[in-house]
């Protein structure tokens, strides 16, 4: 939550991304990425939007991603050059598409294009003579960098026609010949794009003829004619300009496909529902290609309905720009350190060379399991590409090229690498089952102190592995019990850290019984799964201890949401006696271990104790579950299915054979326009 005045934070975010903008477009070295600016980016446009009293003349959001570099001659373009709008979820194409076939009002068709990581240019040609290149600039002028792109050979000098034309294209460089040209140059370059933004602004052409530099084209601009996009890019390609050649094509209507798959038989055609699909191999594909991409451009294609949908004041609103996640990097692999979960589970851990991805300094990377890394045969010395998954946990993609080392596929040991029991395979994965191995411990401890857990000032994960190795602390009772004073003399342990800790845990004891619960850390019981038991009547532990003690695995089963394996698993955590001494020894502590709701939502329990089940189509509830959230508000358990301990039905129309299921088994059944009254 944002708590500062917006005033105050709009001039903050305006000092960031301007220092960004610089950093990316003038100096080609970005320290943050993608995501992250446009993520900042979009938060200074939504508060400008919200109180335009704080719109400045000199905001970031003005000067929309200039590479505007004063030591180059600037050219005014003749055409507006905006960049696109972005999207980075599937719903959210799926929504630009829906409202560009609403908008548009007749047929309309879509060209999706790879997007190519590079650098913008603006070719302008004269009587089919290449006149001048032009950086993108601020859209409206750009910097004059035409002898640099002169020395690209897919750049034509000259069409084969004597026509003036102004196209849209983007440099890059080629993997392999970015890697062969920065291992020459003692591997100072982060990646492709940015060498070839640098290499670009260089002042001596000379600099820029050595750097093997390539060119797509995307977009042509040609006065008087009657095209379409795909018309046009065919147009380009047979006036000696380099197309890039991936590209789908979909139309409302099949006949347009038809006649358009004449035009370019290597392209792929298809209807609006193909697009999603059409992505997803894309996508696919990205690892495999020899240039880089961020993600693919989606176009309307007939451009009277691009007139037609017009521009905003940064973006035309006849396309979009689909970004991948993941930003990716490529570094070596020294070792494999198979990490040991609170839960027994293996996780083979990469251990990088370290580098430079998405703004962090990365040397560690998941390998999730040992079927992963045989996968991708991995050996130790292969050099990999490593990705941000949805920009969190850097995970190993793919290796790039194999060790000279001699060093084979990395294969788990047997035993455990910390107390020596054998490793059990469940499925994908191995497992230690020592409850008490020590790594497991640990993992417990700093799950319950930690931020997943009750989340204890002063007792991270480094700390708790100290009190662990010690010998200090052995089960999360003991956190509360240890005298910290004895701390006093060792490193690293001051008065002010002793008091922190206490006043952690004196806090942890106010923590809501869900939050407790979770802290526990027992198998199957994740933040999600705590709130599901809660909100179906588990909101006492003496209630959740009974229901185990007494083996009704159908208590919890029949919960939606839990499902007969989670519900074995609680009785069993929840009947084990290494267990029941911990959650003994922490009620007696003082944590909490029930739910208390807010005063005010209490009148609204009229459901309490009562076990219902939905069924059936309601008027007043669309989707269903909308009637299931007013049950489980109210203090009702929802259950998936019909059985004795079902007290009420609530059934709408059309309920089939749960219907006479619950009239035999003498079940209470309430009907839409009863149930509105009950709520009421
Ligand atoms: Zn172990």
């Amino acid at each position: 939550m944002n708590i500062k005045p917006n005033d105050e934070r709009v001039k903050e975010l305006s000092k960031i991304l301007l220092k960004h903008q610089y950093l990316y477009y003038v100096k080609a070295e970005p320290e943050i990425s993608d995501r992250e600016y446009d993520a900042l980016f979009d938060e200074l446009t939504k508060l400008e939007t919200d109180y335009p009293e704080l719109q400045y003349p000199d905001s970031p959001t003005k000067r929309v991603g200039s590479d505007l570099d004063n030591t180059l001659p600037e050219v005014e373009h003749t055409i507006p050059v905006l960049s696109l709008d972005k999207c980075y979820s599937t719903e959210d194409l799926t929504q630009w598409i829906e409202k560009v076939v609403r908008l548009a009002e007749e047929k309309v068709s879509i060209v999706v294009e790879q997007k190519i990581d590079g650098a913008s240019i603006v070719l302008y040609y004269s009587n089919g003579i290449l006149e001048r290149a032009v950086t993108r600039g601020n859209g409206s002028v750009g910097n004059d960098i035409t002898e640099n792109v002169k020395t690209i050979p897919s750049v034509p000098l000259h069409l084969n026609q004597n026509i003036d034309i102004v196209v849209r294209g983007e440099i890059f460089i080629g993997k392999k010949s970015f890697q062969k040209y920065n291992a020459e140059s003692g591997g100072i370059y982060s990646n492709p794009r940015n060498l070839a933004a640098g290499i670009l602004r260089s002042v001596k052409s000379s600099k820029a003829a050595a750097v093997p530099l390539d060119v797509f084209i995307y977009e042509g601009y040609i006065e008087g004619s009657d095209f379409s996009h795909v018309e046009i890019l065919d147009y380009l390609d047979k006036m000696g300009f380099r197309i890039n050649q991936q590209i789908g094509y979909f139309s409302s209507e099949n006949k347009d496909a038809e006649a358009a798959k004449n035009l370019r038989p290597s392209w792929f055609f298809g209807n609006m529902n193909d697009i999603e699909s059409f992505i997803e191999q894309k996508q696919k594909q990205r690892s495999s290609l020899d240039y880089e991409i961020d993600g693919l451009v989606l176009k309307v294609n007939e451009i009277p309905i691009r007139e037609k949908l017009g521009y905003t004041a940064h973006h035309p609103r006849w396309a979009v720009a689909y970004k991948f996640e993941a930003p990716q990097a490529v570094t070596k692999l020294l070792g494999i350190t198979p990490q040991i979960g609170r839960n027994g589970r293996i996780t083979p851990v990469a251990e990088l060379e370290p580098v430079e991805l998405a703004g962090s300094k990365i040397s560690r990377a998941t390998l999730h399991n040992q079927d992963y890394i045989n996968m991708l045969n991995l050996c130790i010395g292969d050099t990999v590409t490593i990705s941000k998954r949805g920009d969190v946990i850097p995970a190993v993609e793919e290796v790039l090229e194999e060790n000279h080392d001699g060093n084979k596929v990395w294969v788990l040991p047997d035993e455990c690498s910390e107390c020596g029991t054998p490793l059990k395979r469940d499925g994908a994965h191995s497992f230690c089952t020592n409850f008490f191995c020590p790594e497991r411990v640990v993992g417990r401890l700093a799950h319950f102190a930690g931020k997943a857990g009750l989340d204890i000032n002063g007792l991270g994960e480094k700390t708790v592995r100290f009190l662990f190795n010690k010998g200090f602390i052995k089960t999360p009772a003991d956190f509360y019990n240890f005298n910290y004073e004895l701390l006093l003399d060792e490193e690293g342990f001051g008065e002010k850290k002793i008091n922190l800790i206490r006043e952690g845990l004196n806090k942890s004891k106010n923590k809501p019984f869900p939050a407790v619960l979770t802290a526990l850390g027992f198998e199957g019981l994740g933040k999600r799964t705590v709130e599901v038991l809660v909100e179906n009547g588990f909101n006492k532990m003496r209630d959740i201890l009974s229901a185990a003690k007494n083996k009704d695995i159908e208590a919890f089963a029949l919960i939606d949401g839990i499902g007969d394996v989670l519900a074995e698993l609680f009785v069993k955590e929840f009947s084990n006696s290494h267990n029941l001494d911990i959650i003994n020894r922490l009620t007696d502590l003082g944590l909490k271990m029930e739910y208390e709701k807010k005063d005010n939502a209490k009148d609204k329990q009229i459901f309490v104790g009562q076990r219902w089940c939905v069924t059936g189509s309601f008027e007043n509830f669309k989707p269903r579950d909308k009637a299931k959230i007013e049950l489980k508000k109210r203090g009702a358990a929802v259950l998936i299915s019909i059985s004795s301990k079902t007290t009420h039905l609530l059934a709408g129309d059309g309920a089939g054979s749960k219907l006479s299921k619950a009239e035999n088994l003498g079940v209470t059944i309430v009907d839409e326009k009863e149930f509105l009254k009950m709520i009421k």
